[in-house]
């Protein structure tokens, strides 16, 4: 298939790479144009906008870091939906607000081109070894197509049904339960240090207990202070949070834990750790507990 892929970011770069093993043509596009010039040299061709990278494309995919970028890239000057053909498919990758995917899907829809909304759970390392959860949505006809697609980027894809913005709601929902699972990691980690048990002592039980490498991952890096390079930036984390709680209100549905970590994220962030790590909001219950916040001692 020929393929347009914009966002050659820490996730882009792994899921672009997915595609071109699976013998599909890729135009990519970056903002930062170096990134897109090096991907050049694994065999893709570059387009010096958004919109010649959809031009000849079946399918365009996006993964970027948040909504304005998405709007830019979309359906800003030289953007995807001035260029892309009636009837290809622009496939939504990134975290977005659900009712930015409403808009994007009838932007779309009145150019008579098609829009899936396919946001995926994994990290950098998940993306680049294939590994990645894929969640789809929109017209059924459509997902058919795109499932060669999600299956040349993920170990399992999983179909919601016909409104695009469920994919994104689900996905929100999701990170809010691992973003959950970091604070409890932070707070658990200050009682343990403050009765003396270390840190890696509790973390293998409860490895063991949860059973999830989701849960071992982001434990050993807490444990580790691994935050740098983020494979997941802090200030993207804050993003994902903002918009589970847009989704609650809108919906109805109070999500108070989401509302506490949405402080901890902001005082993450008033303490310098924006570019690291989204885990190392863990460290904010290290420094409410009065304890170092670099080292586990
Ligand atoms: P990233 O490394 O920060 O990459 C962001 C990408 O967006 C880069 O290509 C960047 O271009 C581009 N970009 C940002 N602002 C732009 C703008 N205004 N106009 C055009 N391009 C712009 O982010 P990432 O970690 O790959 O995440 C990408 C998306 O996937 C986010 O929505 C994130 O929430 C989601 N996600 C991330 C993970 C993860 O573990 N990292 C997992 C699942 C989902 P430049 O190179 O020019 O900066």
């Amino acid at each position: 298939m020929k393929i347009g892929f914009i966002g050659l970011g820490s996730m882009g770069v792994g899921m672009a790479r997915n595609l071109m093993r699976a013998s599909h043509t890729i135009t990519v596009y970056n903002r930062t144009r170096a990134k897109a010039e090096a991907f050049g040299k694994e065999g893709a061709a570059v387009a010096n906008t958004p919109a010649e990278a959809a031009r000849e494309a079946e399918a365009v995919f996006t993964m970027l870091a948040d909504d304005t970028a998405v709007e830019e890239v979309v359906l800003g000057p030289d953007g995807i939906a001035s260029a892309l053909p009636v009837g290809s498919i622009h496939l939504s990758c990134s975290t977005i607000s659900v009712l930015f995917a409403r808009k994007l899907a009838e932007e779309h829809g009145n150019r008579n081109q098609g829009f899936v909304s396919s946001p995926v759970f994994g990290r950098p390392d998940a993306a680049e070894a294939k590994r990645l959860l894929v969640i789809l949505a929109g017209d059924q006809k459509l997902i058919e197509r795109c499932r060669p697609l999600a299956e040349a980027i993920g170990r399992q894809t999983f179909v919601l049904g016909s409104q695009p913005w469920h994919a994104n709601a689900l996905k929100l929902c999701g990170n809010f339960m691992i973003v959950s699972m970091i604070e409890a990691f932070g707070e658990a980690f200050a009682v343990m240090r403050k009765t003396g048990i270390q840190e890696q002592q509790f973390l293998n039980v409860m490895a063991e207990l949860f059973g999830s490498p989701v849960y071992k991952n982001y434990g050993t890096t807490i444990v580790e202070r691994n935050f740098e390079p983020a494979g997941f930036a802090l200030k993207l984390g804050l993003k994902d949070v903002r918009q589970a709680l847009e989704l609650g209100g809108e919906v109805g549905a109070p999500m108070p834990l989401a509302s506490i970590l949405r402080d901890q994220f902001v005082s993450a962030l008033a303490h310098g750790q924006e570019t690291l790590d989204w885990s190392s909001v863990a460290l904010v219950a290290a420094r409410a507990a009065g304890l170092d916040s670099k080292s586990a001692a």
